[in-house]
């Protein structure tokens, strides 16, 4: 028999009731023969709550010991787990990222995983140990804590299962990949079979059932994984290579939208490509996540350059320009947090034109102002007031077959 890395997201294990279930969930897999390895987020909004603490101390918390903080979110989860299946008669053992030597890239709540040292693993395995591990976490060549950035779980379940040479189980509050979150849209339909690229796009731009870089790492490993519903027996949804076979026909696989973002707009900067360089290299020193950039104007040798990063990152963003307003006066800034970023995404539209034109011509006709626009390959993305999202998405749906 094989290895199993299953992953339980903070929803599954929001407290006792829901670790025991877990638990016996476990169990069962265990006894049909796999060795099983288990990753666990913090239990339901912890890590919230975490940084909600630490705002409450600061607006900008040290980076160090925020990471301080949001590892021991996950380290409750594996010790009450283990406890839960020890209790139920199973031999398990819990381990920290830092006991595993989860090495990754110093970036502060934004690592990389660089390496895992499973030894330790594989030895209890072979002790017949259900190993239970933290998700989201790891460490640093000079013994630092990180985190992954949020969601990092299923990053940390991809790269075991791909170190163990494991299969790969996501559980989640969800029973699968949907066309659209269900809660956003509410006929979307659940997706069986769904390629690697076609995923990614939907992760990064803000699908929230996988971390992006999850998908990414098992895209690079060609690890196909399985994301299920931890309190249902339904089938869930496989990522895998090459995707549905029926979306030949189908040219939008997807739809996402996100309200986390935060369009941000530098006006007046020198207008040459070393100001790009400069801002957007500063920003990606500092590990921030640039999405779209766009609407650069230039006049009288200055440009204004808009772009979106995810809300949190604000604060890095603003210190940054700040920092390049002492040194020139002319430039100035604004950000607009009321956004939503829509994005469809499909291998098909590869072989079909037409498809921004369709979406300019649905919010044209219903009075909905595009601010930004990106598109690649498989993705179309842009950006309208929240109070427009609603209806863009319902009417991207209807018009695209996302819906039952
Ligand atoms: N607990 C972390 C978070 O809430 C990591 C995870 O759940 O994947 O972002
Ligand atoms: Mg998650």
């Amino acid at each position: 028999m094989g290895i199993v890395v299953q992953k339980y997201g903070g929803s599954s294990v929001a407290n006792i009731e829901k670790i025991k279930w877990v638990a016996d969930k476990i169990i069962s897999r265990y006894k049909q023969g796999d060795s099983v390895v288990v990753i666990v987020s913090a239990m339901g909004n912890t890590t919230n709550n975490l940084l909600a603490l630490a705002k409450d101390i600061s607006d900008d918390p040290d980076q160090r010991e925020m990471d301080m903080l949001l590892t021991t979110g996950e380290q409750v989860t594996i010790s009450l787990l283990a406890m839960a299946l020890i209790s139920k008669g199973y031999n398990s053992v819990s381990f920290t990222g830092s006991q595993l030597n989860i090495q990754t890239t110093d970036i502060h709540q934004n690592a990389r995983i660089k390496d895992i040292d499973v030894l330790k693993i594989n030895k209890s395995l072979e002790e017949n140990k259900i190993v239970v591990v933290a998700g989201f976490q790891g460490i640093t060549k000079d013994s630092e804590y990180t985190t992954l950035g949020r969601g990092g779980s299923d990053t940390s379940a991809v790269a075991l299962a791909v170190k163990l040479g494991a299969k790969c189980e996501i559980y989640t509050d969800v029973d699968g990949i949907y066309t659209m979150d269900p809660r956003r849209l509410k006929k979307a339909k659940k997706i069986d079979i769904i390629g690697y690229e076609e995923m990614m796009e939907m992760a990064s731009l803000g699908a929230g059932v996988i971390h992006h870089r999850a998908v990414e790492l098992a895209y690079n490993f060609k690890l196909p994984m399985y994301v299920a519903s931890t309190f249902s027996e339904n089938t869930g949804t496989t990522i895998t290579d090459g995707g549905m076979v029926e979306m030949e026909e189908t040219v939008i696989t997807g739809m996402t939208s996100s309200l986390d973002d935060v369009q941000i707009t530098v006006l007046n900067l020198p207008s040459c490509t070393k100001s790009l360089y400069r801002l957007f290299g500063n920003l990606g020193e500092q590990g921030v996540n640039v999405d779209m950039i766009s609407q650069m104007i230039i006049k009288n040798g200055r440009m204004n350059v808009s772009f979106t990063v995810p809300k949190e990152d604000l604060n890095k963003a603003e210190k940054n320009i700040k920092e390049w307003q002492k040194d020139d006066d002319k430039i100035q800034w604004e950000s607009n947090e009321s956004i939503a970023k829509i994005s469809v995404v499909g291998s098909g539209m590869r072989s079909h034109s037409g498809v921004a034109a369709k979406i300019f011509e649905l919010m044209s006709n219903n009075n909905i102002e595009i601010q930004m626009v990106t598109t690649s390959e498989i993705k179309i993305t842009w950006v309208v007031d929240m109070k427009n999202e609603q209806l863009a998405i319902e009417l991207i749906g209807e018009n695209f077959e996302l819906i039952k």
